[in-house]
């Protein structure tokens, strides 16, 4: 099953679990724009190039559509489409006034320069622009883009518009627009989150081993995050492969030490003085014994295929889509608890609506103000989703799932568009 299939399997079953409206579901289940662009390049040495990129706008039932831009090789209208969908899934959870969109170019960024990167993105934006805006569709950051990419984002669009709109993008640099505490958002929604389900299942920090697929924005500060707060980080890995130390270590060490040597499996012996630590590859570093999986790289890591191996009590999904249909199964049987991407990633879109909020009003709240406003707006959504777990026997996917379809179902009936 492709990711976007699994996700229309995940809508029907929620749907006939809640009793949703059928016509509802039938919204819900085909994105309501789907744009695809050519992206014509000239590189560096004078070859031309072009490039395909998409943009999904899935649902604007609450607001505006709200989701990252990917560069990515394996970007298709497939993974776009299910990544949209989850979008708006997400700011329904955690309830706040956006739909769900996502964008991607289909490249590995590795491969061009700086130059290149930013005539990619200045073209994308030009050939989207009739879409998009502070109020129709607002992107942001995902893999392989970040707040320079955003500038550039927000710089072009300001350009074709020739007015001063820098809320068309989230995840820019604090001096043109940016948040306080956008780039840690995600990970620290996911601590918010993983820290009640410690206290749900009398689980301390101190006792706990955490390894991390991904290493990059979301797992490495994920990773950051977790070691002040007294977790035993164990393991890390980025799409090279892995390390693995058994008396845990701290990450601020790899952190540096990829920054210089590009790659976290390079770093063992950076972390190993006074202990046991070994490089692994991806797949193994998923079957390693510790208490908490947290999964912030791609999505369909956890299959049918390596699921049973499975070691941890508790999975974290801060990558979309990491665990497929089949997977999420096996791990029920195994009692292995899953706290579903649309609800432990959360964090990022939530402190994007924060941007938006202050792009508009053009005043800047502090890093406290925004964190705390974090923080409520996590641990009430994780409540809203254990109460509904409880009500209906499920699982925290489908609770989170059901939440979210309660709100979109009520805003598509207002709007009188069934
Ligand atoms: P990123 O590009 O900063 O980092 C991705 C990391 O994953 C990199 O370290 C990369 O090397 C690693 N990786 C890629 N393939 C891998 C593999 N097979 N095994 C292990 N590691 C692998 O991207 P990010 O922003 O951290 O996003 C990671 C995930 O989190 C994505 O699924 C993204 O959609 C999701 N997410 C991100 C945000 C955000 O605010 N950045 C918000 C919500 C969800």
């Amino acid at each position: 099953m492709t990711f976007f299939e699994n996700t229309l399997k995940q809508i029907k079953e929620t749907a006939s679990v809640m009793k949703l409206n059928k016509d509802v579901e039938a919204v819900l289940s085909s994105p309501k724009r789907i744009v695809e662009v050519s992206i014509p390049l000239r590189r560096d040495n004078g070859d031309m190039e072009v490039l395909r990129g998409y943009r999904v706008q899935h649902c604007d039932a609450p607001g505006p559509f709200k989701g990252g831009i990917r560069f990515h090789p394996q970007v298709d209208l497939d993974e776009v489409k299910a990544l949209a969908t989850l979008m708006t899934f997400k700011c329904a959870v955690v309830g706040i006034p956006l739909g769900g969109g996502k964008g991607g170019i289909a490249l590995d960024p590795r491969s061009y320069s700086a130059t290149e990167l930013e005539k990619i993105t200045r073209k994308y934006v030009e050939l989207i622009e009739p879409v998009i805006g502070e109020d129709r569709d607002v992107p942001a950051p995902d893999v392989n883009t970040d707040s320079r990419i955003m500038a550039w984002f927000a710089d072009e669009y300001c350009r074709l518009q020739k007015r001063h709109v820098p809320g068309v993008v989230t995840g820019k640099p604090l001096s043109f627009g940016g948040s306080l505490g956008r780039s840690d958002a995600t990970s620290l929604g996911g601590v918010f989150i993983l820290n009640e389900v410690m206290a749900k299942f009398s689980m301390t920090p101190r006792d706990t081993k955490v390894i991390i697929q991904g290493f990059g924005n979301a797992g490495a500060n994920m990773a950051g995050i977790l070691f002040e707060q007294g977790y035993n980080v164990i393991g890390v890995s980025d799409s090279k492969g892995g390390i693995y130390c058994e008396k845990g270590f701290n990450p601020e060490d790899v952190v540096q030490c990829k920054a210089e040597k590009t790659t976290v499996y390079e770093c063992v012996p950076v972390v190993n003085e006074g202990n046991t630590c070994k490089r692994v590859s991806n797949e193994e570093l998923l079957e390693m014994p510790c208490d908490v999986l947290v999964l912030a790289a791609l999505e369909n890591q956890i299959t049918e295929k390596n699921a049973d191996r499975v070691k941890a009590k508790v999975v974290l999904e801060l990558a979309n889509g990491p665990t497929s249909p089949e997977a999420d199964e096996i791990l029920a049987k195994k009692e292995i608890i899953v706290i579903p991407d649309i609800l432990a990633n959360a964090g990022g879109v939530t402190v994007s609506y924060f941007e938006m909020v202050q792009n508009k009003q053009n005043y800047y709240w502090t890093l406290e103000e925004v964190r705390a406003r974090l923080k409520q707006i996590m641990v009430d959504s994780w409540k809203d989703v254990a109460e509904i777990k409880e009500k209906y026997g499920c699982s925290y996917r489908r609770a989170a799932f059901i939440k979210a379809f309660d709100r979109l179902q009520k805003a598509i009936i207002d709007r009188g568009w069934v």
